[in-house]
């Protein structure tokens, strides 16, 4: 083993994106987590190994055999067989999957969900913070229920619905959770805001998240405060006329909330502008299959960030496929960070030529190489695993070619392995 991959493997690592149960979900199902609860992004390969259009309910075990056959080289598959193999000792393949239920449950018995998150986040996946979003409208409860997670974790403010509204859907969310009423688009502004507010209060919000490309394109306009507030008319009118009716109509709606979302967008922006909030933005290939990939690249979000100089920009993904352009963006724009959550096991290759050819291109202090971008605690092994092999190698070549030392192998491990999220969420 060369000096820097044993100094990588034995490395903390920062999570800088996940999306884990709280422990009160995460008790609800724990029983029946199987060999299947390992997969994670795997299922979408086996889907298009199989060239199924989609699934009707959950893989069965005769198609996961069917398909693993198939799909097992991919990086999404790479990072289950990885995990499998380290935490259980077993290969992840068909005939094993009793063997690896029977293993997953019995590291589980008689442990709280705290001590199941602290085995195999901190002990065995060795991440030391975590940054973790809700899928659920806003985190709704996530954030503001801190003792439900780690005390390494921190949280984002999401609510996508806000940038793509077609109806009144988010409104009422945020009704809901502020205990406000909004009749206007200035009440709805200050909605949000109470909501971040309240986000706020519990000292562990980190971030704001966007993650609407997988609702809409990342070319956001500058609507006039009186367009917005027509949209928003139309929206809240429409909600009230339509109770009781069955009607849609798709594309004038989308145009109708656009307006209203590119608004709150920039009302958001400016929120984080004002509390020096960081912003994170999903960029890039969408989880899934069937994604709009065209409108995902983070080319889109130039107009932005020359917008909010003094916004800090982390932006997911490595936004592969366009990983070169996304390098560019890190060398051109000093307000953004790149990271590669959840990249690698997209593309375990691109990934590796994208950070091989960023460490020629941008300041290391603005790479972070990982996020395991999971639902469940001991995914995040396979995925950690993953991410380290691929900046060994990276790191590896840079020292054989003569690039880097030895030393400076290692400073550039540090950063983007952990020192350069501690800084920019300010956990140092
Ligand atoms: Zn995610």
């Amino acid at each position: 083993m060369s000096d820097i991959r044993e100094y990588v493997q034995s490395h903390d690592i920062f999570c800088h994106h996940d999306h884990h149960y709280c422990y009160r979900d995460f008790d609800a199902q724990r029983t029946k987590c199987d060999y299947r609860s390992l997969l994670g992004y795997a299922d979408t390969d086996l889907l298009v190994a199989a060239s199924l259009p989609a699934l009707q309910g959950p893989l069965t075990d005769a198609q996961i055999a069917q398909w693993w056959r198939y799909a097992r080289t991919t990086g999404y598959c790479q990072a289950v067989s990885l995990g499998c193999q380290a935490l259980f000792g077993l290969a992840f393949a068909p005939e094993n999957a009793e063997a690896i239920s029977a293993a997953l449950q019995a590291s589980l018995a008689g442990k709280t969900a705290a001590e199941v998150y602290h085995y195999f986040v901190h002990e065995r996946a060795r991440n030391v913070w975590t940054i973790c979003d809700s899928l659920q409208a806003m985190g709704l409860g996530q954030a503001l229920e801190p003792e439900q997670y780690p005390g390494s974790y921190r949280f984002t403010f999401r609510l996508d619905e806000l940038y793509s509204m077609v109806d009144d859907g988010p409104i009422a969310t945020l009704e809901r959770f502020t205990g406000r009423s909004i009749q206007t688009l200035e009440q709805l502004a200050a909605a949000v805001n109470a909501a971040i507010d309240l986000f706020a209060e519990t000292g562990k919000l980190a971030a704001i998240k966007i993650g609407m490309a997988y609702q809409r394109d990342l070319r956001v306009g500058q609507p006039t405060r009186a367009e917005a507030e027509r949209a928003f008319v139309r929206i809240r009118n429409r909600a009230v006329a339509w109770d009781g009716l069955q009607q849609h109509s798709g594309a004038a709606d989308a145009a109708t909330g656009r307006a209203l979302g590119d608004y709150m967008f920039h009302c958001v922006l400016q929120r984080a502008a004002d509390d020096d909030l960081p912003v994170q933005i999903h960029t890039g290939y969408l989880a899934g299959t069937w994604g709009a990939l065209e409108g995902s690249k983070a080319l889109h979000l130039i107009p932005i960030l020359n917008r909010y100089r003094t916004v800090r920009f982390d932006l997911f993904h490595a936004s592969w496929p366009w990983c070169s352009e996304f390098g560019a963006i890190g060398k051109n724009y000093p307000n953004v960070w790149l990271n590669m959550c959840w990249a690698w096991t997209m593309n375990p290759a691109a990934s590796e030529r994208a950070l091989y050819e960023w460490l020629d291109a941008v300041p290391f202090i603005k790479i972070f190489a990982y996020g395991a971008d999971t639902l469940l605690p001991w995914c995040n092994m396979g995925y950690t695993l993953q991410a380290k092999q691929g900046v060994t190698r990276v790191l590896e070549r840079k020292v054989a070619e003569g690039v880097f030392s030895e030393r400076t192998a290692q400073e550039v491990a540090d950063c983007i392995l952990l020192r350069n999220g501690l800084v920019l969420y300010g956990l140092d």
